[in-house]
């Protein structure tokens, strides 16, 4: 059965399937079924928390800052700083006012949502500034390739990057060429966003065959198999029902002969390729 938690290489212990937010606070009407959809989802367990201040342009944080009012010390919050703010100064900024949306002190992880203008050296400088003062307790990147972690291990020479989150499902597997084994020799878990590829996935015949043969749902079927490849799944939902769903994939388990049938279905690549983006 997969594991419901992973330390990772800082020590620090973070569970292994979380809860999404993009196109959270987007809309007032919507708002009250956001905060009681992820209050659901961390009265089952679900409480490690993706946002950033693009999502919404703020809009998300502030909807999570009330789901986890008063039960911060059960939570992981994850965030992270747009590129164009990834200065020295910026990131400090971009980091204080995302605390303020989320009502809260401190992050648990804290990541650069993709590659800009600024240099890793200047943006890792302020990561590491932040965690030395206590203010994050890890941080990572996002939507970083090969080539990029390769540049990134060279301005992190104690190993401070944490965890690198980008696209990952049954639909797009290209990163197991070299990415997921060039993190996996530092100990540097993927987040997989997207897990059921912003619901792509779930129309496949090949996975809605398989997973009907196994009595869950296709939804389950994909999270289930990201757990088995022991990357953080972080799908997003705003409905209770279906989070309880996706909750269940982390008591599935699935055989040798299911995971080499959705191979098949599904087929790894056969050389590298680039780095999927949403
Ligand atoms: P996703 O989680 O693959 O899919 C979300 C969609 O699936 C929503 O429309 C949701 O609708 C639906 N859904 C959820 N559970 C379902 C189920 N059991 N059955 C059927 N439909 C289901 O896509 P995502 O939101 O792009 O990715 C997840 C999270 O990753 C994001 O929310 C964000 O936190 C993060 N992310 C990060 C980046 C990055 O650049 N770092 C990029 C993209 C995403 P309902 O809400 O109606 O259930």
């Amino acid at each position: 059965m997969p594991t419901h938690t992973i330390t990772l290489r800082n020590g620090i212990e973070m569970p292994t399937l979380g809860q999404g937010t993009w196109f959270m606070g987007e809309s007032f009407f919507e708002k009250k079924n956001e905060i009681a959809a992820l209050q659901h989802g961390i009265d089952i367990g679900l409480t490690l928390i993706d946002t950033a201040e693009m999502y919404g342009n703020g809009g998300a944080e502030k909807v999570v800052g009330e789901a986890i009012a008063g039960r911060r010390d059960k939570i992981f919050l994850v965030s992270k700083v747009l590129p164009n703010h990834a200065s020295l100064r910026g990131t400090v900024r971009a980091f204080e006012d995302s605390l303020k949306r989320l009502k809260t002190d401190y992050l648990d992880m804290y990541l650069l949502h993709w590659r800009g203008g600024y240099s890793l050296e200047e943006t890792f400088e302020a990561l590491e500034k932040l965690r030395q003062e206590g203010k994050i307790r890890s941080w990572g990147v996002s939507n970083f390739d090969t080539d990029d972690m390769q540049e990134a291990e060279e301005y992190d020479p104690d190993g401070n990057c944490c965890i690198n989150q980008v696209l990952y499902n049954l639909g797009s597997r290209g990163i197991e060429w070299a990415l997921i084994p060039w993190q996996k020799k530092r100990n540097i878990p993927v987040m997989a966003y997207s897990p059921l590829y912003q619901t792509r996935l779930l129309r496949s015949s090949g996975l809605v065959r398989i997973a009907q043969e196994l009595s869950i749902t296709p939804a389950q079927l994909a999270l289930s198999w990201l757990l088995h490849q022991g990357t953080v799944p972080i799908p997003k939902s705003s409905n209770a029902q279906r989070i309880e769903e996706n909750r269940k994939a982390w008591d599935i388990e699935l055989s040798q002969e299911v995971l080499r049938e959705l191979d098949r279905v599904f087929p790894p690549p056969t050389h590298k390729m680039p780095l999927d983006i949403l």
